[in-house]
């Protein structure tokens, strides 16, 4: 368990990648910092079963990543409730697929503050923690999508290819205080995300649902088959490793090969 005594924060971690991030740190001996939105029960279920894998805190916050007070709050009733804030994974994420000229403006607004701006928020308040114990790991669920886009996606490109810009810089400016910044960059892995960007896809190029899986998801991805949020969750867990040490400010893709083509 070489996470014991490390707190691990994880926004949208109450589904699809973020829990399986939580999952693998906890069953490091990480106390691990549940957030995002869901059923109540369910997520008081996923919290209790994390702290007796871990035999560490876990908490759940449900701060909106749309809000900056509240991913401040967040980082702070971490630091107080557990020590610090370790390791810190800006995941949370949304999806919406239209032709630019019928984006929703308010949608629009939404993808850039949760997948984007809500990292910036997350590295301002966590950093200095991270510099006062020399020890740190920021990781960021950013995607194939933050290297080359795809139509009807521009809120999402943008935003990811901002992400990525963001990691570059943070890890520059971290990188004499024990602290690496990187993101993983996932291809199509099978989450209520991908599932429910199915519809729009559908409307949107006139397809049906299994042309939108094969022709459209897995066309993209030359191992033609989804990836796992548990083998995203893996390369987290190897990040956080004394022999990670060196990787910093690196774009990680885990795509099936999807941006090797
Ligand atoms: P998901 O829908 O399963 O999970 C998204 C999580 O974000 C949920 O916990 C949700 O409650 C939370 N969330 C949404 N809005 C929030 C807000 N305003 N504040 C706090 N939490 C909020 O999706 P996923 O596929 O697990 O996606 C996780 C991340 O991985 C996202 O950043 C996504 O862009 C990225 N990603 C996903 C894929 C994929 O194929 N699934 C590929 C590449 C990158």
């Amino acid at each position: 368990m070489f996470l014991k005594g490390k707190t691990a924060i994880v926004t949208g971690s109450t589904s699809g990648i973020g829990l399986a991030y939580a999952k693998a740190f906890a069953a490091e001996g990480a106390a691990v910092v549940l957030n995002g939105f869901g059923d109540a029960d369910a997520i008081e279920r996923e919290r209790a079963a994390l702290a007796k894998v871990s035999g560490a805190a876990a908490l759940y916050d449900p701060a909106d990543m749309t809000k900056p007070d509240e991913i401040a709050v967040l980082v702070a009733r971490a630091v107080a409730d557990t020590g610090g804030c370790d390791i810190v994974v800006s995941n949370a994420g949304i999806q919406h697929v239209a032709p630019i000229e019928d984006f929703p403006i308010d949608t629009f607004d939404a993808i850039i503050a949760i997948n984007m701006v809500s990292a910036w928020h997350l590295m301002r308040a966590a950093v200095p923690h991270m510099k006062a114990k020399g020890w740190g790991r920021i990781i960021t669920t950013a995607s194939a999508h933050s290297l080359v886009a795809s139509p009807n996606k521009s809120a999402y490109v943008m935003a990811k290819h901002g992400v990525a810009g963001l990691t570059k810089t943070a890890a520059l400016e971290t990188a004499v205080h024990g602290i690496t910044v990187n993101c993983i960059s996932p291809g199509y892995v099978w989450t209520p995300l991908v599932e429910n960007q199915i519809p729009d896809t559908m409307k949107a190029r006139g397809l049906t649902r299994e042309q939108v899986v094969n022709d459209v998801l897995l066309a993209a991805q030359p191992t033609k088959a989804f990836v796992t949020p548990e083998q995203v969750a893996a390369l987290a867990l190897f990040l956080c490793r004394e022999e990670a040490k060196s990787i910093t400010g690196a774009n990680l893709p885990v795509d099936g090969g999807w941006t090797a083509a």
